[in-house]
């Protein structure tokens, strides 16, 4: 079968599901990652084929995909601020807020004197987008990335060999630890904040595909990480040391609310593209 028409087929059967455009990258996305052909090939040599054998294949990722399970997942891997990251379903897919997250730290370091050495310490690292992509971008930075999943580890280690960057990871369950052992420049988190109440506005494909230990706090208790991590950042964090937060968009004036009741100053509040609060950044006032 020639290989545009399986396109038209393709996009045809998707879009009661997706819209035509997100069905038409999905296709081209599948296209580069099982059958190394980009869309200029299909220009260039309208008359390539599909074998029956990789008609098979296609097939079943085309089920999969009307599933609505991630795409990303169905490739394994995504790319997440200019690098690729292998996913599964033991991690949350990494969203672009979180990127907008990532660039914010970054930014903040550039007045900043390279030449001393600085330590980073992601909390509940996933697949380890955050830890990784800060290791990449921040040459004088020391990084290490605690999960409670050692499944998510499994994920974030071969991540950051796979970037070739150096990553401390380390298995912990943080609402349980009363100690971080050393002091850190930067501590950054994008725990589970969403709560039961807001199950709702989870889109289906998220809800059933990605790790609800990543997405769901217990009890609604949408600030139990963060009121955590607050307390081990008030020992933890360094003279002129910087916290930021990935915040669930409902709960901003909350957060600023905990943060400067334990004594944090709040740097900002920060909106995602999609106007949503979604960042904060803070530190220990005093010091
Ligand atoms: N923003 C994510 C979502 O919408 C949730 C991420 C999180 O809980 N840390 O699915």
């Amino acid at each position: 079968m020639k290989i545009k028409e399986y396109r038209t087929q393709f996009i045809q059967e998707l879009t009661p599901i997706y819209d035509a455009g997100e069905a038409e990258s999905f296709f081209y996305l599948i296209l580069e990652e099982k059958n190394q052909l980009k869309r200029i090939d299909l220009a260039l040599h309208p008359d390539l084929v599909f074998s029956e054998g990789e008609i098979v294949i296609w097939n079943s990722i085309l089920e999969q995909l009307k599933k609505e399970i991630p795409i990303q997942y169905l490739l394994g891997k995504t790319s997440f601020y200019g690098l690729d990251f292998e996913v599964n379903e033991n991690v949350l897919i990494p969203r672009p807020e979180t990127e907008e997250l990532v660039e914010w730290i970054i930014e903040s370091q550039k007045s900043k004197v390279k030449s001393q050495n600085i330590r980073i310490l992601d909390i509940g690292t996933g697949s380890g987008c955050i830890a990784i992509s800060l290791a990449k971008n921040l040459s004088n930075a020391q990084v290490f990335a605690i999960d409670v999943s050692k499944n998510a580890l499994a994920t974030s280690q071969k991540n950051a060999e796979n970037n070739s960057v150096n990553v401390t990871f380390i298995h912990q369950n943080i609402l349980e630890t009363e100690d971080l052992q050393q002091q850190f420049d930067i501590i950054v988190s994008n725990p589970p904040y969403v709560r039961n109440l807001e199950k709702d506005e989870i889109k289906k494909n998220v809800l059933d595909n990605e790790p609800h230990l990543a997405l769901f706090v217990a009890d609604d208790d949408a600030l139990i990480f963060y009121k955590k991590i607050a307390e081990l950042a008030q020992q933890h964090l360094s003279e002129n040391g910087q916290l930021f937060f990935e915040i669930n968009q409902y709960l901003g004036k909350e957060m600023i609310d905990l943060l400067e009741k334990m004594n944090f100053k709040i740097i900002e509040l920060r909106k995602d593209i999609y106007g949503n609060d979604r960042m904060l950044s803070c530190h220990c006032e005093e010091r």
